[in-house]
């Protein structure tokens, strides 16, 4: 009996709608799985609805982006509340600067004498949320580079020259967010962070810990053993839970599939009912 809890749809960066999300956690024969779009709860209503006619546990998710370097920092939220108005209004501030952020990226592309346009972009998008993805499948298309990958190293990547930030929240007002819709924050994908050490890891981890934080994705495609031993000690450490996903997008991130990342990922059942005990206990 296994699980997903890290999933992207077409309301955000994922190629599947909500709907073909689950019917596909059907076909791979998942038990449970967590719609995680970046900064958008959009997604959650139809996949539950979707996961009640297929028998597939689906537990309301978002993925939040925060403001950190020289890595990135994503906060995961888990059974929120998806008719928060709270939550939908800060939502709704995060997305707006992402939108605001693709016409710069555009700009800076159209500066260095790549011919594009944010229309093109958009009819990309096929109408979910816009982003980067998005523009460097363009690229691809307009021959500029010769895959995804080359787009982000050579333009759109961060440092690259046609970077764009966009404004996040702090990681204490991300797991605050998160906590005030009634879910539990867990850090995703902690190598991302690009810690020197686990003794940096460890002290951002207790600092997070100390704002709410209250898990640790162990379990995720691109984890090593070495690494998920590691994040699964400090876990035990603090005392948070433990979750795990593939981060799935679809055909927009190859060679990662739904469920079993990039093959041997396995993510236990138990890992869901220990989320679940966690929210158990708060009432
Ligand atoms: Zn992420
Ligand atoms: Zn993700």
């Amino acid at each position: 009996m296994y699980i997903d809890l890290h999933i992207h749809t077409t309301c955000s960066d994922g190629s599947l709608t909500p709907s073909q999300v689950v019917q596909y956690a059907k076909e791979k024969d998942l038990k449970a799985i967590a719609i995680t779009d970046h900064d958008t709860i959009d997604g959650n209503e139809e996949a539950i609805k979707e996961g009640t006619h297929q028998d597939i546990e689906v537990i309301p998710g978002v993925e939040i982006s925060v403001d950190y370097s020289p890595g990135s920092m994503h906060m995961l939220g888990y059974f929120i509340t998806t008719d928060d108005t709270a939550l939908q209004e800060k939502l709704t501030l995060l997305q707006g600067s992402r939108a605001d952020r693709n016409p710069k990226i555009i700009e800076k592309l159209n500066e260095l004498g790549l011919a594009l346009t944010y229309d093109e972009v958009v009819q990309e998008s096929g109408g979910g949320q816009v982003g980067r993805p998005h523009i460097a499948q363009v690229l691809v298309k307009k021959g500029y580079v010769k895959n995804i990958q080359e787009a982000f190293d050579k333009y759109l990547g961060k440092g690259a020259p046609a970077y764009s930030d966009k404004f996040r929240f702090g990681a204490e007002e991300a797991i605050t967010t998160i906590i005030d819709a009634g879910g539990i924050p867990v850090l995703a994908h902690p190598f991302t962070l690009h810690c020197k050490d686990s003794k940096e890891l460890e002290a951002l981890i207790k600092k997070l810990v100390s704002k709410g934080l209250q898990g640790i994705e162990v379990y995720y495609s691109e984890h090593n053993q070495r690494q998920i031993s590691q994040y699964r000690k400090l876990a035990e450490q603090h005392n948070l839970a433990i979750t795990g996903g593939s981060d799935f997008h679809g055909k927009n991130m190859k060679g990662i599939d739904l469920g079993t990342g990039r093959g041997n990922l396995k993510v236990p059942y138990r890992l869901c009912e220990n989320l679940r005990s966690l929210l158990n206990e708060r009432h």
